[in-house]
């Protein structure tokens, strides 16, 4: 990094399952520079980027990949819902990837970290360490129960997104619709709400993204942590099923919480086309609303890196980070207002809601 470049930290990426689908399901690629995937370390380093979210995710064992699902209609797009996956099938890919986590901070001779604790993610960020933050996109493994709950804690699981677009024990994902509302069906079921309590008590950050409508008022209702969404963007400006209602941010706001704006080019322009060649005023225009409705401390980057998205050309991968800081600065954020996007707001957040410092 160098020292005009301010420290990124993000809310998500699903770099992981990179790795972990790679050919030799090894970690050392991580260390190497390459044009595979949007993160390796020093690309991360190119781009200022300090840490964040890494998300685990399971991918169902069969049937139909995303780009199979997507049906193109008259005004837009709807990609066929997906069926829930097999919970000790989830519990199995989240071990295996949780070792891949740890071997990955284990081969890395300290220059990655799993965090679990606001200091050591600053201490991480003081030193130049990238700091992961151990997160799971979808509760599959965890058994409604939540006996599996502590010790995925214990572990280091330190955030958790309730479902991914599909349904599970306690919600319902949102499907992938454009254009169409986020309110798409039913709520948590009563498993659903044991966790979110469960999660408040312990300090597991919760997030709603994927979650249907129904489903985020149920946790605003119940949660006493700030509401976060990691990786969403604006409905007003890209009605698709993933982005958040006026009325969503401003529930996200009184709760002091936040929105990673998700770096998905089609979740972002009006006609949610999937085209790289789009210019980065689309993502400042979406930062421009969320601080509107958020506050300038409400919202940060939730990139969704590795997570199959198309990114704008321009920014390309994580190394172009410093291109949005620019486009931003550019449009008129000032450094105190930078610092809060880059970085600020997720420390901020991270402290109200992680019960142990
Ligand atoms: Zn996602």
């Amino acid at each position: 990094m160098t020292a005009n470049e301010l420290p990124i930290l993000d809310g998500h990426n699903d770099t992981l399952l990179r790795l972990y689908r790679s050919e030799d399901g090894g970690v050392q690629s991580f260390f190497q520079q390459s044009n595979e995937g949007h993160i390796d370390l020093p690309r991360a380093r190119q781009g200022g980027f300090a840490g964040g979210f890494f998300a685990i995710f399971c991918p169902a064992p069969s049937g139909p990949r995303m780009e199979e699902s997507l049906v193109i209609t008259e005004t837009g797009y709807e990609v066929r819902p997906f069926p829930a996956i097999d919970s000790v099938y989830a519990q199995k890919v989240t071990l295996e990837v949780i070792d891949l986590l740890f071997r990955l901070e284990a081969e890395s001779e300290e220059q990655v970290k799993v965090v679990r604790t606001v200091d050591e993610l600053l201490d991480c960020m003081q030193k130049g360490i990238l700091a992961t933050i151990l997160h799971f996109e979808g509760a599959e493994a965890i058994d409604p129960q939540l006996e599996a709950l502590e010790t995925f804690y214990q572990a280091g699981l330190r955030s958790l997104g309730i479902v991914w677009s599909r349904p599970n024990a306690f919600a319902h994902g949102v499907p992938f619709k454009f254009p169409h509302s986020p309110d798409t069906g039913p709520g948590l079921t009563a498993a659903g709400r044991e966790l979110v309590q469960a999660c408040n008590r312990l300090g597991i950050m919760l997030d709603l993204s994927h979650l249907n409508e129904q489903g985020f008022w149920d946790v605003a209702r119940l949660s006493d942590a700030p509401l976060v969404v990691t990786h969403s963007a604006v409905h007003a400006l890209c009605a698709s099923t993933r982005n958040l209602t006026d009325r969503q941010l401003e529930a996200i706001k009184a709760s002091e919480g936040i929105v990673g704006l998700n770096f998905e080019i089609a979740n972002m322009r009006e006609d949610a086309h999937k085209d790289a060649n789009t210019p980065l005023s689309v993502m400042v225009r979406h930062i421009d609303y969320l601080v509107e409705h958020l506050g300038i401390d409400g919202v940060g980057f939730g990139s969704d890196f590795d997570g199959g998205i198309t990114v704008a050309q321009e920014l390309g991968d994580v190394a172009g980070l410093p291109k949005l800081v620019a486009a931003l600065r550019e449009h008129g954020y000032d450094e105190a207002a930078l610092r809060k996007l880059t970085h600020e707001n997720w420390i901020r957040v991270l402290r109200k809601t992680w019960k142990n410092g």
